[in-house]
């Protein structure tokens, strides 16, 4: 949202105002940021990336990422209160994870990897909607509680081990693994916000069959941790099925795709930890 100057001339403020709340009427409500539990949790992560130098701050990439994270995040912001961010994040297997407080980290090798626009769509819809269900901050919470237990029993083995552990769990925050239930629940939902950005739902089960052809080395975090693929795209059957009049105008084949692709090595210009922004 840009940031409205003050100026000298009374005349214009209200006009802009005018103009501003036109503009703004068009678009879901973007949610004033708000401090919470969930996005100092949100905050931890991100500083986080930050200081490993993940985070990527320019790149043609963002232009291909854009207008995909704008319509979801259209659809999905009325169900959560704090606005949802898209970043760029370099790492080498093909993922996307979201934080409480609204953060979606999407890996740029994930854009190379998805053969066609419902994928992506797919993945984002599915990880907002983690967010929208609390999956994280509850999974956060509770790594939490089990941090402090062992970091409270290696203080006994030396603060340096303690601190040794405390950093290590910090850093698998972004990877924690949820509930096979809650994944089906996150798809259900994405299914269902893909569905009314125009997205096909069907794109996620694609890039769950794209996957499993894939050398499973590459596996993604997104869906090493559930080998349950079946059972996840079964639920999402079920749910199409009991939904027709909005599921059924949708083709399941992928031949209907929209192929999607970006510039190969595109450049990457990476944020760095004492710059500020994003969060
Ligand atoms: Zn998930």
């Amino acid at each position: 949202m840009p940031a409205l100057r003050l100026s000298t001339c009374g005349f214009w403020i209200p006009l802009l105002l005018v103009m501003f709340n036109t503009t703004s009427m068009a678009q879901a409500p973007t949610p004033e940021p708000v401090t919470d539990q969930e996005t100092e949790l949100g905050q931890a992560v991100y500083k986080q990336l930050l200081d490993k130098r993940e985070i990527i701050e320019s790149s043609p990439l963002y232009d291909s990422l854009k207008p995909f994270a704008e319509a979801i995040a259209r659809v999905a912001q009325p169900s959560y209160p704090h606005p949802f961010k898209f970043f760029l994040v370099h790492e080498a297997q093909p993922n996307a994870f979201a934080t409480p407080g609204g953060n979606v980290y999407v890996v740029d090798s994930l854009l190379y990897f998805v053969k066609n626009t419902e994928e992506l769509a797919g993945t984002l819809c599915h990880e907002v909607s983690h967010t929208i269900h609390r999956d994280g901050a509850a999974l956060m919470v509770k790594e939490q509680k089990i941090q402090e237990r062992e970091v409270a029993a290696a203080i006994l083995l030396g603060p340096t081990r303690a601190h040794i552990i405390a950093i290590a769990l910090i850093g698998k925050l972004q990877q924690l693994g949820y509930s096979r239930d809650a994944e089906s629940k996150a798809d259900v939902t994405g299914s269902d916000i893909c569905a009314e950005a125009g997205f096909n739902p069907w794109g996620l089960g694609w890039l769950f069959q794209d996957f499993q052809n894939a050398d499973t080395s590459r596996l993604p975090q997104l869906l090493s941790d559930h080998p349950a693929n079946g059972t996840r795209i079964r639920t999402l059957e079920k749910h199409f099925q009991d939904n027709a009049s909005t599921f059924s105008k949708f083709s399941r084949d992928p031949k209907s795709a929209t192929p999607f692709s970006v510039p190969k090595d595109a450049p990457e210009v990476f944020l760095l930890p004492n710059t500020k922004g994003g969060n």
